[in-house]
């Protein structure tokens, strides 16, 4: 079967390795030989992000051009995916055996870009047949195994990523998981866990401040004996709590928090300032990062380590870029 890529293991130097299907990218491996190539995903994201193509229907041998397959499901039972022309044709297994033999190559990935609609490659909606009417209730064979194998993936569909919301959550999560397996390759350890969630403690909140004083308590009660465990727990729970979109009121939670670090610090010319900074993210006619900057002005001033080590106060310029920030 066609391999991931030929430098799996080796990644491009300050980029972060992301999969993506192989039409986005401009390949020419559909079923009628063409090719979906998404200029925003290879020309924005692409600055930032390695982009890895992988097509399983050409992994399982299935040639360009080729009969078109479809998901299937036949009176309620499971899901198959067969070929269009003879449904008694059924690559159900090879899919996600595909899936299960890039394993390794993927387990260095920070986040999956995928193609929208496919019975092989669709993240959610794909047309499952049944009779004459197709149902839009379907996963793509490839993408479900895919997101059962990292269940901390971040995953998202190309056509999903036309909206800034969720285009923005998912590079939120795809630099989130770059810094954690950062960390985990520089060596865990109780000290890092703790560091690291002390930086992302802002960034977690924004998200949900629940969430947050859990992980937070998983921190504290964490020490050798139950480190790898606790690790695991933690990352699954980070990624979870980084799908939930940050609201603009707990970003003001956030932002509130923040300001009463400084409370007996500022001049009453900039306590007004920073009110209104604020109050103008509220009303919703500037972006969050304007109180972050005027707030991080302050800082400077009144130095704080957690807040110049936090990535909610000071991520970074790429970051910023492709979220559209910058
Ligand atoms: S959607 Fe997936 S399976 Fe279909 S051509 Fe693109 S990469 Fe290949």
């Amino acid at each position: 079967m066609q391999a991931m890529s030929d430098r799996d293991d080796a990644t491009v130097a300050g980029k972060i390795p992301v999969g993506i299907s192989s039409c986005l990218m401009g390949q020419a491996v559909r079923h009628d030989g063409g090719h979906k190539a998404n200029c925003y995903i290879m020309q924005s994201l692409g600055v930032h992000f390695e982009l890895r193509p992988f097509c399983p229907e050409l992994a399982i041998g299935l040639g360009v051009p080729r009969t078109p397959i479809r998901l299937q499901r036949n009176d309620g039972a499971r899901i198959h995916c067969v070929f269009v022309d003879d449904d008694s044709r059924d690559c159900t297994d090879v899919l996600q055996l595909a899936a299960d033999q890039q394993i390794q190559s993927q387990s260095r990935l920070c986040g999956y870009i995928l193609k929208q609609d496919s019975p092989s490659c669709g993240m959610e909606k794909v047309k499952v047949w049944e009779g004459q009417t197709p149902l839009r209730d379907g996963v793509g064979i490839f993408a479900r195994r895919l997101m059962e194998n990292f269940p901390t993936l971040p995953v998202e569909e190309e056509g999903r990523l036309r909206d800034s919301a969720l285009r923005e959550n998912f590079i939120q999560r795809v630099f989130a998981l770059s810094r954690w397996r950062e960390f985990v390759a520089n060596r865990l350890s109780v000290n890092g866990l703790i560091d690291f969630h002390a930086r992302h403690s802002l960034v977690i909140m924004s998200h949900d401040q629940l969430q947050e004083q859990k992980l937070k308590q998983l921190v504290a009660a964490t020490d050798e004996s139950n480190l790898t465990e606790n690790a695991e727990q933690y990352l699954l729970g980070f990624m979870k709590v980084l799908c939930v979109f940050a609201s603009r009121e707990n970003h003001l939670g956030v932002l509130r928090h923040v300001k009463a670090t400084l409370a007996k610090q500022l001049s009453g010319e900039e306590e007004s300032e920073l009110v209104e900074a604020i109050e103008k993210y509220r009303a919703g006619r500037v972006s969050v990062m304007v109180p972050i900057t005027l707030l991080n002005h302050f800082f400077k001033k009144h130095p704080n380590d957690n807040i110049a080590n936090s990535w909610y106060m000071n991520p970074t310029p790429a970051e910023l870029q492709l979220r559209g920030e910058s």
